[in-house]
């Protein structure tokens, strides 16, 4: 055995124990104008200076015409149901990565202010949903927002 071998035999070890909590701070840069007016119950766009296509989330250069989006919009409540789909099976929830089955189908909106935006429907039996049909974003309560998309609890169809 080398002198370089009875060394790292005398090495202690570290010991982690698992599973341990590690909390990540983000800097959101440019989007934390969005997670901010999310916290506040408010929807925001980025607007192309070209052709006024609203982005969500929001970005710093339009994909189409790679120019500088500036101006930010206010999306409002409600909007257009685009596409409605349900998932039939138990699937992983990656928020949590516990299995679940999912009542509630996922909608694409097409926003008052001319963004899309997707989120789950309150609605559980997708007949009853039609394409052009308007809903209104259902919020958390102010206290469990965290900044995110899922802050929008879900969308409810406007009777
Ligand atoms: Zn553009």
């Amino acid at each position: 055995m080398s002198a370089a071998e009875k060394q790292e035999k005398k090495e202690e070890f570290i010991t982690f124990r698992y599973p341990r909590t590690v909390v990540y701070k983000h800097n959101l840069g440019y989007q934390s104008k969005f997670a901010h007016a999310l916290k506040m119950g408010r929807i925001l766009a980025t607007k192309c200076p070209v052709d006024g296509r609203m982005t969500i989330p929001p970005r710093v250069v339009c994909p189409m015409h790679h120019v500088k989006q500036t101006e930010w919009v206010d999306q409002g409540q409600r909007g257009k149901l685009i596409a409605v789909f349900k998932i039939n099976f138990p699937m992983f929830d990656s928020r949590t990565g516990a299995l679940k089955n999912w009542e509630n189908p996922i909608v694409a909106v097409e926003l008052e202010g001319g963004a899309r935006i997707d989120g789950w429907c309150s609605e559980t039996d997708p007949s009853k949903l039609k394409p052009g049909m308007i809903l209104e974003a259902v919020w958390r309560p102010p206290e469990e927002r965290e900044g995110k998309a899922y802050d929008i609890l879900h969308w409810k169809p406007v009777e």
